[in-house]
This record gives C-alpha cells, sequence and structure tokens, in this order.
C-alpha cells in the first residue's frame, strides 16, 4: 500500500483521501449518502456531512442500498451507499445486486481492510475480497489503491452506473487510501467533472421505419411500456405517440402513472386478452422477462410479431425472436417514431380498440362488485381498495409497495396516474426493499410516501421505521397483517402447537413498533377504522404506521406466482385467529 508523504521540502498544503472522494462526489452533483456507519469508512460520512452532503444513517446496509438504487431511479443520477468492510459489504450487496437487475444507477462505496493482509488471507479484521466478490453482482467494479486516482475513480463509477443500460456499481476504498495525502493543488486539479455520461444513442432511421411499417400493418397492434420509459422520463413525447396511433398500451407495474391507469387506452383490466391476441406489439423499455411470460405461448400469441426499444443491444432476441429492432435510447427512439408517423401513419383498427373496451367493462364490473365487499376480517381487496379511495385525493404521493398478495392485489386495485410514482419489488421480486425505497422517496422528492406492505415483507427492513422516525419524514407505512406469508394459517403437520413453515404473529401489533421510536402508531380492523387512520396519517406528514388487520385465510400462497410452487401442499385449514 502507497501512501503518499508529505513533501518535507514544501509547505505545499496538503489534502487527504477523505477529503478527495467527498469533493469528487460533490463536483458530481452527489448530494446524499445513504449507509451505515462503522471502520473504515465513519469519518468519510462525517467530512461528507461537514461539506455538505446529507447523511441518512440505517440500521442494516441493505436498506440503505436500496435507498440509494431507487434515489438513482428517481433522480437519473447514482445513488450513493456506504458501508464498513466484509460483512456490511455484503449486506450492500442485495441491493446492489437488485440494482444492476432494474437497471437503476447506484454505486455501492464500501471500506475495505488491509490489501496486503488480505491477499495472503492473514486473518485480518472483516478480512474479505470485496472486490472480487462484488464482480459477479455489479455492473461493474473498481477499487481505488492511490490517492491520486480517486478522481477517476469515482468519474468511472459514476459513468459506468448510467451509461447504456444503468446498473450497480461497486467502488472499493482500502481503508489505508482515506488518510493518504497529497498536495492540494494537484488533488484538487486530479478530480473530474463528468461530461455527458449518459449520451443518447440514437437509433438508425431503417430501423424506425420498419418498426412504424410492421406497426401500420397490425391489425391488434399493443405497446407495452416497462420500467426503461419511466425511467428515461418519455411521458409526454410517449402520450403523444399513444393518442396520435389510438394503440392500446399495458403498463409494467413501475411504469403505471406514466400515461395515467384511467387513460381510455390503458388495456390493463384486459391483459390477459390482449397478450394473447396482439399481431404487433411493441416493447418500450421492458424487458420480455418472467414477468411477461417470456413473450411466449400460451400467454402471448405464438405468431405475433414484435418491436422492442431498448438502449442494450443484447437484450434484443434474448426471449423470443424481435422483428423489428430499435437500439437506441427511450427519449430519441420515441422522438423519431412520432416525427416517423407523419411519412408512415398508423392507426389501431377500431374493431380492435372496441373489443378491448367491452372485455375491460366485463372485467371492470367484477371488480367493482368484489371491491363492494366489506369483509371482518378485512381481505386484501377490502384493504386495498380502501386504500385506493384514499389515495385518489394524494395524486401526487410515492407509493412503494411490497409483499406477496399485498403486492399483486395492490397493483391491480391502486390506480396511478402521475409518472414514476409507484416503487415495487421490480425484476426480482425482492422483499426487503421497503423502508429503504421509502426513506429515499421522502427525502429526494420532498413529498409524502406511503408504503404498503405485507407483514412478511416488512420484517425485512422493519428496523429502519427507527431511520424514518430518527429523520421525522412524512412516510407512512401500512401493514398488511394476516400473520404470515402468504397466508397465517400455515399449520405444523407434526405438532400443532408449534408454528408451521409460512405462520408469522398474527396478534403481532407492528403499530406498537413505530410508538417506541416516537412515530403515530394505528391499529385498524375494519374498512372505516382503515379509511380514517390513513387520512389522519397522510395528513399529519410525520411517521405513521397502521397496522391493518387481515384474514388469517386471506390471501394465495406464493400470490400471482402459484405456478413457480407446484409442490405446494399448504390448503390444510385450521382454527381461524382467535
Ligand atoms: P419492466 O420490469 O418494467 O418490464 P425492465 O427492467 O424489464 O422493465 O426493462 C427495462 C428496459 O429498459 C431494460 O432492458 C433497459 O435496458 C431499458 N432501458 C433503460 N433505460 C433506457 C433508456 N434510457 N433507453 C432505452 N432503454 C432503456
Ligand atoms: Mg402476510
Amino acid at each position: 500500500m502507497t501512501e503518499s508523504t508529505p513533501s518535507a521540502l514544501t509547505d505545499a498544503p496538503l489534502i487527504d483521501g477523505f477529503n478527495l472522494v467527498v469533493d469528487a462526489l460533490r463536483r458530481n452533483k452527489i448530494t446524499e449518502i445513504y449507509g451505515v456507519a462503522g471502520i473504515p469508512v465513519t469519518d468519510l460520512m462525517r467530512v461528507a456531512q461537514e461539506k455538505g452532503i446529507r447523511y441518512f444513517g440505517f440500521r442494516h446496509e441493505t436498506s440503505a442500498g436500496h435507498a440509494a438504487a431507487v434515489s438513482g431511479y428517481l433522480k437519473q443520477w447514482p445513488g450513493i451507499c456506504m458501508t464498513v468492510s466484509a460483512p456490511g459489504f455484503l449486506n450492500g450487496m442485495v441491493a446492489l445486486a437488485n440494482a444492476t437487475t432494474n437497471g437503476f444507477p447506484m454505486i455501492l462505496i464500501s471500506g475495505s481492510s488491509n490489501r496486503a493482509i488480505v491477499d495472503l488471507q492473514q486473518g485480518d479484521y472483516e478480512e474479505l475480497d470485496q472486490l472480487q466478490a462484488a464482480k459477479p453482482y455489479a455492473k461493474a467494479a473498481y477499487r481505488i489503491d492511490r490517492v491520486e486516482d480517486i478522481g477517476i475513480g469515482v468519474a468511472r463509477a459514476i459513468r459506468a452506473a448510467l451509461s447504456g443500460r444503468p446498473g450497480g456499481v461497486y467502488l472499493d476504498l482500502p481503508a489505508a487510501l482515506l488518510p493518504a495525502q497529497m498536495p492540494l493543488a494537484q488533488g484538487t486539479a486530479s478530480l473530474i467533472d463528468v461530461v455527458d455520461p449518459a449520451p443518447a444513442r440514437i437509433p438508425d432511421g431503417s430501423a424506425i421505419d420498419r418498426a412504424l411499417a410492421l406497426l401500420s400493418s397490425a391489425k391488434r397492434p399493443l405497446v407495452i411500456i416497462g420500467k426503461g420509459a419511466s425511467y428515461a422520463r418519455i411521458e409526454s413525447d410517449l402520450r403523444t405517440f399513444l393518442e396520435t396511433t389510438g394503440i392500446p398500451f399495458l403498463p409494467m407495474s413501475m411504469a403505471k402513472g406514466l400515461l395515467p391507469d384511467d387513460h381510455p387506452q390503458s388495456a390493463a383490466s384486459a391483459r390477459s386478452k390482449v397478450l394473447a391476441e396482439a399481431d404487433v406489439v411493441l416493447l418500450a423499455g421492458a424487458r420480455l422477462n418472467w414477468l411477461l411470460g417470456h413473450g411466449r405461448a400460451p400467454q402471448w400469441a405464438a405468431d405475433g410479431k414484435l418491436i422492442q426499444i431498448d438502449i442494450e443491444p443484447t437484450e434484443i432476441d434474448s426471449n423470443r425472436r424481435i422483428d423489428a429492432p430499435v437500439v437506441g435510447d427511450l427519449a430519441s427512439s420515441m422522438r423519431l417514431l412520432l416525427k416517423g408517423l407523419d411519412t408512415i401513419p398508423v392507426k389501431a383498427p377500431a374493431a380492435w380498440c372496441d373489443a378491448i373496451e367491452t372485455h375491460k367493462a366485463a372485467n371492470v364490473a367484477k371488480m367493482v362488485k368484489q371491491l363492494a365487499n366489506r369483509p371482518v376480517p378485512m381481505d386484501f381487496f377490502a384493504a386495498l381498495g380502501t386504500v385506493n379511495t384514499v389515495l385518489r385525493d394524494y395524486p401526487d404521493i410515492y407509493l412503494v409497495a411490497e409483499g406477496a398478495n399485498t403486492l399483486d392485489v395492490g397493483r391491480n386495485l391502486i390506480t396511478m396516474s402521475r409518472p414514476r410514482r409507484r416503487l415495487d419489488v421490480g425484476t426480482w421480486g425482492v422483499m426487503g426493499i421497503g423502508m429503504g425505497f421509502a426513506v429515499a422517496a421522502a427525502v429526494t422528492q420532498d413529498a409524502p410516501v406511503l408504503a404498503v406492505v405485507g407483514d412478511s415483507a416488512f420484517g425485512f427492513s422493519g428496523m429502519d421505521i427507527e431511520t424514518i422516525c430518527r429523520y421525522k419524514l412524512p412516510v407512512t407505512v401500512v401493514v398488511l397483517n394476516n400473520g404470515g406469508i402468504y397466508r397465517g394459517d400455515d399449520v405444523n403437520r407434526l405438532d400443532g402447537q408449534l408454528p408451521g413453515v409460512t405462520t408469522l404473529s398474527a396478534m403481532a401489533r407492528y403499530d406498537r413498533m413505530i410508538e417506541a421510536f416516537g412515530g403515530t402508531g394505528y391499529h385498524v380492523e375494519t374498512v372505516d377504522a382503515l379509511q380514517r387512520a390513513l387520512r389522519e396519517a397522510l395528513s399529519s406528514g410525520m411517521p405513521t404506521l397502521i397496522d391493518v388487520s387481515i384474514d388469517i385465510h386471506a390471501g394465495t400462497e406464493s400470490g400471482h406466482l402459484k405456478k413457480l410452487n407446484p409442490t405446494s401442499r399448504a390448503t390444510v385449514p385450521v382454527a381461524s385467529k382467535a
């Protein structure tokens, strides 16, 4: 490990690694850091705070990492998570891997132990070869060994996180780097202001023409909008394109609100029908992964044609033949498609639109009937329908959603009307994003946040309600408490006195947890009480948790993913909640 030593011959002022790292971040518009303090990064966080970066200290690195990731998604600029070495670093890795999978720009910065000892495996404090460990899960991973390389290291990390398909970048800072010094003038000169880290990628004109020709020939066209479109902020051009062509659209879950869910062209309540029948589908920033049945039968028409706009060239043909690839950034691509309509006009046939309309009306009528039920104890429909009713008065709220049934039912019931307001478990279906996402949404958007989470999901990040209370953030957490993972009525088949595999405490009072940290708690058992509590909570603008008692028999095993859990035998009825 080389440490720069101050020149004995001159009195030139010096700067250390702590200050250079912070200055490099500040020069590149980093205004928040999320993390958990400890060796060797505590002073790095203090210096950041002293120099005006807002620091948010969490109770678990995974939550801090999720906060950084969703900050990246909301700001189109990397969110920063900072952790201690080995175990703290590994806790942060879940969030980093999740960010990479979802295409959220973030940088995980971890302190690391003495390289010489780590490399010879001589047993240092928190010894781990973090750089190697991070590589498979990150879009890119770098280590800065020399103080004079801090500017370049930070610049590379920012560029890697933002360019092309965004993702998670790991930046390793060995403990010895931070106190190392170099002359101030050279140090300052070594820092880099990153220029144009996410350059436009203009698709080929022929790709645009090919896509429009295919669309104009379609009898049953469909546009699927994914969170890539949401990230790229193309709502304005996208709306004009859709309204000009009349093509029906389906939003993926985090693209809900890019156009309002109640837009007449939304085909969300005829989802199965349009997927199965569309003959030309345009994918705008959505991947043909498991969330879309890989684009294959039986969910999709086997002979349908596909157009895909994506910035990542290798995404094309990844699951199914793409007939008209548009490789480019979504903003440029959508602008060109819109312009291209002047020469290649596209109009969705009325017969197709009418058929969808009829189908939607039937489904909506079914849903209205289901929502009229007000069972006690509540089920997921009653509770989430109530949340939706209240949220109509809060169109700007940021909604964080996780759980199994809570997530699935909520995705259908909770209407979004503004872009990027829905933040959820994304591509992996990862549990534990709840409190981290809520903190970052509140902090970066300066807006109220509602986290609607299952009781099981809440367990993964629940301790970070202390963080929400400590920073007095305008976050309301609604825990749909049915006493279990999926459901609360599992049994131990050997000994009925012991908990079943998916059983949690149905009598748990999560509202009392937030009271312990100075927040406000509510426990509700009816639709009316939930509605009252939620209105009070949202108008208070203060940390609140509403524990919503849900029938332990409500919900399905694995939520909508029953097919991924084919051997499930959790069908045994047991006595109801006392
Ligand atoms: P969803 O889960 O909503 O379907 P995905 O995460 O599967 O969304 O897909 C998002 C896609 O958007 C990714 O393939 C990603 O490469 C792409 N993408 C992200 N940002 C841009 C952009 N600025 N321009 C074009 N494509 C983008
Ligand atoms: Mg549950």
